[in-house]
């Protein structure tokens, strides 16, 4: 689960990380009111979405008086504001965070993430952090430093402070900046976290650091103990269709393709999105309607594909084991017959029931495209969907 900047600068401070002061706001009266009780002569209006490069997109402005942060906040609010992590759609901007402006001395990088391969949490830092973070990883990738934690002893004070010496901080910050990165890491670890990330970290005019900037993503396995950190989540930032799928308990994922997936099993379904790919299609959804699904289930699964404009075919791929070929196929004529069907659907069965299935489908009277194996529901599906759907 991600949670917005100002959430993760609240959570961070108790954790005794320094940030600037700053109130999140509603509208661009909240704002103006924000910056006079901020006091001083310099304010960054920044866009609150789940996603980052906001700075590129035009989301963070610094303002040098309350008329501009005014106009500022204006024209941030409610924008659709497209980074390089949104996607051409980008976001709609809901919320603003309006912080005390600071004087950048040296923009510094820092983050925690998992590493998989030695199943450790790892601290990635740089002295050259800010906007290009990913241009200098991807050229200078010496300028990138990691380091291992040892799930035992933590983050020690040693340790913390020799990073702090690579990424370059001043000597007299040293000892500042390794403590901050010891808190980041006990923020980490005590909120079941999956990423902190700081960018920037800075060193301001008078030496002192500051996380300007903050993410923090969960892991969504942990949350049942973490209330008060489920209780952040912002259904306005997610996809309404995975919303709609996760009350129903199904794994849907929305793409960009037109191919509607319908599949039991997550590696079949991730096979199913490789074989279109591989006949030259584009899959519309990752969609695994599990072992146990209902009937009343799969209904519910097909209408979500349906809502989809983009939508040109559905294939629905089937082996079924635990689950059976008559249940899948009950499920889909009940909700095609609800919801009117307008794009061609190929099916693939196999398995328990297909024979059962295969009648359902028969006797439906849908105007179903029956495949024989895979390869041959992926060639159909895209066919039928370069064809232009409409049926
Ligand atoms: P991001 O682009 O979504 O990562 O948003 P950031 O919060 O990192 O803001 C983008 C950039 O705005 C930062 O890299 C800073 O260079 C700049 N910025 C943010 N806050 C301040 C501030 O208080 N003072 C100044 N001078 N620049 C700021
Ligand atoms: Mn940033």
């Amino acid at each position: 689960m991600n949670i917005h900047e100002y959430q993760a600068k609240k959570i961070l401070r108790e954790f005794g990380v320094p940030t600037p002061a700053g109130f999140p706001c509603f509208s661009v009266d909240e704002a103006v009111e924000a910056a006079k009780s901020l006091g001083g002569s310099a304010w960054v209006v920044k866009a609150q979405i789940h996603a980052g490069g906001r700075g590129k997109g035009g989301g963070v402005k610094v303002a040098k008086s309350l008329d501009e942060v005014k106009q500022f906040a204006a024209k941030i609010l409610g924008m659709t504001l497209v980074t390089p992590q949104t996607g051409p759609r980008g976001q709609v901007v809901r919320k603003l965070l309006i912080e005390q402006g600071v004087d950048i001395k040296t923009e510094f990088y820092a983050g925690l993430v998992v590493d998989r391969g030695s199943r450790r949490v790892c601290v990635i830092a740089s002295g050259e952090g800010g906007m290009n973070i990913e241009e200098v990883a991807a050229t200078s990738p010496e300028k990138i430093h990691k380091l291992l934690i040892d799930p035992v002893a933590g983050l020690t004070v040693a340790d913390a402070e020799d990073m702090v010496r690579r990424m370059g901080i001043t000597e007299s910050a040293v000892m500042e900046a390794g403590a901050l990165l010891q808190d980041l890491y006990r923020a980490y670890d005590s909120t079941d976290a999956t990423l902190v990330e700081i960018n920037p970290l800075i060193l301001t005019a008078e030496d002192r650091v500051l996380a300007l900037d903050a993410k923090m993503n969960f892991d969504d396995n942990a949350l049942f103990r973490h209330s008060e950190i489920a209780a952040l989540r912002d259904l306005d930032e997610e996809d309404p269709a995975e919303i709609e799928a996760s009350k129903y308990e199904l794994s849907y994922v929305s793409l960009d393709g037109n191919i509607g997936c319908l599949v039991n099993g997550a590696g079949l379904a991730m096979a199913t999105m490789d074989i279109i790919k591989l006949y030259g299609g584009n899959p519309a959804n990752f969609l695994d309607v599990g072992g146990g699904a209902t009937a009343e289930k799969v209904a519910e699964a097909f209408k979500l594909m349906l809502r989809n404009p983009e939508l040109k075919a559905i294939l629905v791929n089937i082996f079924g084991g635990i689950m059976k070929c008559d249940v899948i196929a009950e499920g889909v004529v009940t909700a095609a017959r609800e919801v009117h069907l307008n794009v061609p659907l190929v099916v693939r069965l196999e398995g328990t029931n297909v024979d059962l299935g295969k009648k359902i489908f028969a006797e439906s009277g849908l105007p179903i495209i029956q495949a024989g194996n895979m390869a041959d529901a992926a060639e159909k599906a895209v066919a039928a969907a370069s064809a232009g759907g409409g049926v």
